[in-house]
């Protein structure tokens, strides 16, 4: 799993700017530079890790404990009142950053985040395996 550096390590360092919105020990948020709604921010870990899935605990934290404040803090700002929170992971997931980002995007009229949903059917048998895997799984880590 690369941990290399990212535009976000320059953006933490200082070296490349950016409209900064929040700061702890841990979490550092900004406006993204292609918003695809007024407001749309993102929110990353100070750790690098390239994916949600390696982040140590206290970031994970960090991060859960502060998002509702920051998507009250757009609601508040924007005016809007319906937003997505995305997280992609991996190229073939459309993350283009290497490194943790949450966005924060307002729907605002109808300008935001455009999603394709092809949705399937949870097969019962499937179902009942996956989720015992599942857990399986979660006991192990
Ligand atoms: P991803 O597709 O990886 O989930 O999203 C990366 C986001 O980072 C994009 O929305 C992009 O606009 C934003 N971004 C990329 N480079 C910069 C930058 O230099 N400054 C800011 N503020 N945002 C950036």
């Amino acid at each position: 799993m690369s941990q290399a550096t990212t535009i976000f390590d320059k953006i933490l360092s200082g070296e490349i700017p950016c409209h900064q919105v929040y700061e702890d020990d841990h979490v550092f948020a900004f406006l993204d530079i292609g918003p695809l709604s007024t407001g749309h921010t993102l929110v990353i870990p100070k750790e690098r890790k390239a994916h949600l899935h390696e982040l140590s605990e206290d970031s994970a934290a960090a991060l859960g404990r502060v998002l509702p404040r920051l998507c009250r803090a757009v609601l508040e700002v924007t005016g809007a009142s319906d937003y997505n929170v995305l997280q992609n992971n991996g190229a073939a997931a459309h993350q283009a950053v290497m490194h943790v980002h949450f966005h924060i995007i307002p729907k605002i009229h109808g300008a935001g985040l455009g999603i394709s949903w092809p949705a399937g059917n949870l097969d019962a048998a499937e179902g009942r395996d996956l989720a015992r895997r599942l857990t399986a799984a979660l006991e192990k880590s």
